[in-house]
């Protein structure tokens, strides 16, 4: 979805979207992604477009620890100033910027809300997801799944004095 500058009324656009996943350019940063739910509103500023609102969705990604697919919801808010090319670096000097806002530039004086989006689901993603706040993972030595089944190599690594005494275990 693309909003020109010029489309934007002085009392600013209210905008609700549902943007549906782009599988090609997402591919390998998760297996599945329900579509975005965002409420947007965009104000026209005198150095670019103004994008506030809040967004949520669910991302289906891999359990760091035992690689098992793992739902996470993901959800964000955000405050963005979208400048023109020629006027990014005197954003960097006006009084919006100053303020606690992440400034981006976008191309041509339209905003690619549908890119926006995706990235900033991206960095809303976590960085180490788990299936489960005790995942066990996976075994270093032999791959096996420690939350499904346990294998001997913890056992051959402990006290050599305990060796004799496995047959037992
Ligand atoms: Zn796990
Ligand atoms: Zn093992």
């Amino acid at each position: 979805m693309l909003v020109e500058r010029s489309q934007i009324p002085p009392e600013g656009l209210d905008l609700e979207v549902r943007e549906e996943p782009c599988w090609g350019e997402d591919q390998g940063l998760w297996l599945s992604l329900a579509p975005i739910e965002a409420t947007l509103h965009l104000e026209r500023k005198v150095n670019g477009i103004l994008a506030s609102g809040a967004f949520t969705t669910t991302a289906v990604v891999l359990c760091s620890r035992c690689s098992e697919p793992v739902s996470v919801p993901v959800s964000d808010q955000f405050a963005i100033l979208f400048t023109g090319a020629s006027e990014a670096s005197r954003a960097e000097e006006s009084e919006l910027s100053a303020a606690e806002m992440d400034v981006d530039v976008m191309q041509e004086d339209r905003l690619d809300v549908s890119r926006f989006l995706r990235e900033n689901v991206l960095l809303s993603l976590p960085l180490q997801p788990l299936c489960r706040a005790e995942c066990r993972g996976l075994c270093p030595h032999c791959g096996i799944d420690l939350n499904e089944t346990s294998c001997q190599c913890q056992v051959q690594e402990g006290d050599p004095r305990l060796l004799p005494l496995q047959h037992l275990l």
